[in-house]
């Protein structure tokens, strides 16, 4: 149930690769302007870049400081953290899932976790082996949905953590609160489903996608139309999209279906058209097949044929400002480790070399060398791309890249369009700094994006709708969110000093944190 990207998850898609470990499920999506969210199945990771992905920094247990109300409490002994979800309080008939997380590099491969809550419903729970968690790989155990809490009382709860055979034991308190005190709207919150030619819509009532049903739906259509025309394929049936009311990651996954963050007030500042076609994309692309796709042509496809990113964008010009604030990542280095490097650099980048490719060759020729790359014997990504390079056109990469770097230095570049590359990048470094200090959850590297289908099944929309909403959240997201308004608008410096608000609040969290650590 509980989903997890890997980055070339994308590229795995073989879709609903669910893990079943004992209790845990594990799904794999992509990611795409995305993330791709997940954990460990061994398919999985056979398709995930070559290089291992970098281990997220992983702070103090945010999600104990920042909900002092019903919370959970005495975290675990300093190798663990242990992640509750639903995000926020707990209340009586949620179905909890746990995420104990290690902290420390200790070699846990031949480890698993316990968890029991004497004399209640989690008697004897359930046990779980440590694996990589995410596109990050994470270690962590994982219990998804694993303590239903409907038959309980509310109240406090002694939950046992054990780690075998470490032989590493320790109790933490949960608080579950009344069932009447669940926020709206949840308690009339159900999922919902719409029909439409190219998509099966699925939602939750008195979310904004309720609310803007035949809008979504439009453009849904509109989307799928023009992806369709752009790859020269179409579906084959109708896509499932999974409407979700919180921010997970950057907006959006794909894998055999799409997910798209959709509320009122994104802090990730996203255009549901524009996330809508990358994501349609990725799936139309992953039909037309191809051994290897490596990840920087995988997501520079997406971002290429939809006209930009997270929104409409000149990409050649806007790949030259790169060069020019000294941000350009070597093409090799890129490819080795996609989903790791600074994301919008290694969209954008991936994007405009598409482009330039596309331009000097044409599009069949690029497609042709695009389906023929193949797993590299050194497993380097970089080096199953040059190999077809030489094959298709006689180019090394290193070449190809002398040729892309001459071309990006012939753009024309405007002084407003330096400040919008900037401060787009430093903008979403924002966000992630952000979500990996108070609402970790939507962290794309270690996101918790459980599968819509068996949500949908279980009749499950807490995970969705719960997110961390302290006063602290809620002023940090209205200022996210003002600065994507402002730099929509060209507003450029004032959404530089709302970064740096964002960014002295930050600061000074993080100062708490290591106080409390000490
Ligand atoms: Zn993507």
């Amino acid at each position: 149930m509980l989903i997890n990207f890997t980055s070339d998850v994308y590229i795995a898609f073989d879709c609903y690769n669910y893990i079943m470990r004992r209790l845990l499920v594990v799904v794999s999506f992509f990611l795409i302007a995305c993330q791709a969210v997940s954990s460990a199945a061994p398919v999985l990771l056979a398709t995930s870049p070559a290089s291992p992905p970098a281990t997220p920094t992983i702070t103090a247990e945010p999600t104990f400081t920042s909900q002092p109300t019903a919370v959970r409490a005495a975290p675990a002994p300093g190798e663990f953290i242990v992640q509750l979800h639903p995000d926020g309080p707990l209340f009586i008939g949620d179905r909890v899932s746990f995420e104990v997380i290690s902290t420390e590099e200790i070699e846990l491969e031949e480890s698993n976790v316990a968890i029991r809550v004497e004399g209640h419903a989690l008697d004897e729970l359930s046990t779980a082996e440590f694996g990589g968690f995410g596109i990050g790989g994470r270690m962590q155990a994982t219990f998804s949905w694993v303590w239903d809490t409907s038959e309980l009382q509310a109240g406090e709860y002694q939950v046992e953590f054990s780690v075998q055979p470490d032989d590493l034991t320790w109790t933490e308190t949960v608080h579950l609160l009344p069932a009447e005190h669940v926020p709206d709207p949840e308690p009339h919150a159900r999922w919902s489903m719409a029909n439409i030619e190219c998509c099966t819509v699925n939602y939750i009532t008195g979310t904004r996608a309720a609310r803007d049903l035949e809008v979504v739906l439009d453009l849904a259509e509109m989307q799928s139309e023009n992806a369709i025309r752009r790859m020269g394929i179409d579906f084959g049936e109708p896509i499932p999209i999974t409407i979700v009311p919180r921010v997970v990651g950057h907006g959006g996954f794909a894998s055999n279906e799409i997910y798209i963050s959709y509320l009122d007030e994104n802090y990730a500042g996203n255009d549901l058209a524009q996330v809508l076609h990358h994501e349609m994309i990725h799936i139309l692309d992953r039909r037309l097949g191809g051994e290897l796709r490596p990840s920087l042509l995988v997501e520079g496809l997406a971002v290429y044929l939809s006209n930009g990113h997270f929104k409409k964008e000149p990409l050649l010009s806007r790949a030259a400002v790169l060069l020019d604030l000294g941000w350009y990542l070597p093409l090799n280095q890129l490819a080795d480790a996609f989903y790791t490097s600074q994301h919008e650099i290694g969209y954008l980048e991936g994007a405009a070399l598409v482009q330039y490719m596309v331009e000097r060759f044409g599009w069949e020729a690029f497609n042709d060398f695009y389906r023929d790359i193949h797993p590299h014997p050194s497993e380097k990504q970089s080096s199953a791309i040059d190999v077809s390079l030489r094959d298709h056109f006689g180019l090394s990469l290193e070449q190809l890249e002398v040729d892309f770097k001459g071309r990006l230095r012939r753009q024309h570049i405007i002084p407003d369009m330096v400040d919008d590359v900037r401060l787009t990048i430093t903008y979403y470094d924002t966000v992630r700094r952000y979500q990996q200090l108070l609402d970790p959850s939507a962290f794309f590297l270690t996101a918790w994006l459980p599968d819509g289908e068996q949500m949908r099944e279980r009749e499950i929309v807490a995970d969705f709708l719960r997110r961390p909403s302290t006063e602290e959240n809620l002023d940090i997201e209205n200022l996210l969110v003002k600065v994507d308004r402002d730099l929509r608008a060209g507003n450029y410096t004032q959404g530089q000093k709302t970064i740096h608000q964002i960014n002295r609040r930050l600061d000074l969290l993080e100062e708490q944190i290591v106080l409390r650590a000490d």
